[in-house]
């Protein structure tokens, strides 16, 4: 039997339920098995993200693949990548490109009794794409057409996790409140979310990804009526008028006003948001002036990011890009004020997908194949080991605090016993000669080499 991984490079919500459905078909075809470890697979498909960073992380991946796997793996990469580099793509070597549905077509078969949930969420997914063109933002470009699932199967997911899950989610792949306009020719949210709510009322529900232009009096009258909505994400993004106009998102007055009314009917209400800072002529008053108003306390939770040249937008080509130090600046000072979750700075993107290819395939062939041990990522989805070696500088940074905090023969043991259990011996020997040969005190090449062999 051929073994088989799937190698993921984001969690966005489209891309856990196309792996879902592309795994359910693998699994159900009966050809295959389905590894965690591709290093021994006979197939590894990647989906991939083209999204900012994710892109540059996508390609970073397919190089680790490719370095990798083994000589003879058939390496197919899939996914949003796929849309805006294709020809790229296609002269990497040792690479096949194939979209989802065919893939789909390859693994196809017909027993319809799906295993429900693959890859663990409480997510139910109601659409796929975004009608909004944010002027910053490559999905419109790469989804494709708005695509809604009917009010009839969303309502099937939901009673699926109704038993289990005391909150679903209920959030389209990139947008929420476009949700029914392709099948029902309307909006049709907040029809869905009160179905939803009167089926099944014994648990909350959390609203992902809302577009403040969907909160009509329609919306806010459900949520009002519904207690057990617990949560929206409504990304404002910024309050100054004229940043709004350049992102073509609509005015503060039209967003505050539908805040202040939720606000005011539903106090209890979770409203989480997301802000960009460094937008291309976002002058520091204008930067100020968004902390005022996130001040405020209106919202419960805020993610910031700073803004991100992503080629081929309408944003990238705009005057007055603003510096990575300040953007940075300003994205560490939301994120120390407000504790705020952060999306990372990105120098920009700017190397072609085969340049990169080449940088990270001779980084890659440096490293040991695996880095976790197989407990550690069977524990997890496929690809968790390319994301940790991706990451080598918070795995060595684990690895140095351990050898800081180790002091008694106590802590020998307990220390050395989990870094025994989560890396294998060829990564700890890897990480011992980073320590070796560094301009460390004996004391410490001592306690590493402890630490990281001995035990
Ligand atoms: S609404 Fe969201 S997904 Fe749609 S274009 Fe704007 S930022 Fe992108």
């Amino acid at each position: 039997m051929k073994k088989i991984a799937v190698v993921m490079c984001n969690d966005m919500h489209m891309d856990i339920e196309r792996s879902n459905v592309l795994l359910n078909h693998i699994i159900q075809n009966g050809s295959y098995e389905v590894v965690c470890d591709y290093t021994i697979a006979d197939i590894v498909i990647i989906q991939t993200c083209a999204f900012g960073e994710k892109k540059k992380y996508s390609v970073q991946v397919i190089a680790d693949v490719r370095a990798n796997a083994c000589s003879d793996a058939k390496v197919i990469v899939t996914g949003c990548l796929l849309s805006i580099n294709n020809e790229e793509l296609d002269a990497l070597p040792g690479i096949e490109v194939k979209s989802f549905e065919e893939l789909i077509s390859i693994f196809q078969q017909t027993k319809t009794d799906f295993v429900s949930k693959i890859v663990p969420q409480n997510r139910v997914i109601i659409s796929e794409g975004c009608l909004k063109k944010c002027s910053y933002c490559v999905y419109p470009m790469i989804c494709g057409k708005y695509k809604s699932k009917s009010i009839e199967d969303i309502l099937i997911e939901v009673e699926s996790l109704y038993d289990t899950e005391t909150t679903i989610y209920l959030t389209g792949a990139q947008e929420t409140s476009d949700y029914g306009i392709d099948i029902y020719g309307k909006p049709s949210f907040p029809n869905l979310l009160q179905k939803a709510c009167t089926q099944f009322p014994n648990c909350n529900y959390v609203i992902g990804w809302f577009h403040p232009t969907g909160l009509t009096d329609e919306m806010i009258s459900v949520i009002s009526r519904n207690k057990n909505v617990v949560e929206i994400m409504l990304h404002i993004q910024h309050i100054s008028n004229p940043i709004l106009k350049s992102m073509n998102r609509p005015s503060f007055e039209f967003t505050d006003g539908k805040i202040q009314k939720l606000r005011e009917l539903r106090p209890d209400l979770i409203i989480s948001t997301e802000v960009i800072v460094g937008f291309p002529g976002e002058t520091q008053l204008e930067f100020e002036n968004l902390v005022a108003y996130l001040e405020k306390g209106y919202f419960n939770d805020i993610g910031v990011a700073s803004y991100e040249q992503v080629l081929d937008t309408p944003a990238s080509i705009m005057e007055n890009q603003i510096p990575l130090e300040i953007r940075q600046q300003r994205l560490n000072f939301i994120k120390d004020k407000f504790g705020a979750c952060v999306y990372p700075t990105s120098n920009n993107y700017e190397m072609s997908v085969i340049e990169e290819y080449i940088k990270a395939y001779s980084f890659f062939e440096t490293l040991p194949r695996t880095i976790l041990n197989d407990s550690q990522k069977y524990n997890c989805i496929a690809g968790i080991d390319t994301k940790t070696k991706l990451n080598l500088e918070d795995v060595l940074q684990e690895v140095s605090e351990y050898i800081s905090i180790t002091r008694s023969e106590f802590d020998f043991q307990r220390n050395g016993s989990y870094l025994k259990e989560k890396y294998t011996l060829e990564s700890r020997s890897l990480f011992y000669s980073i320590f070796e040969n560094g301009n460390f005190k004996e004391g410490i090449k001592l306690k590493a080499k402890k630490l990281l062999l001995d035990n």
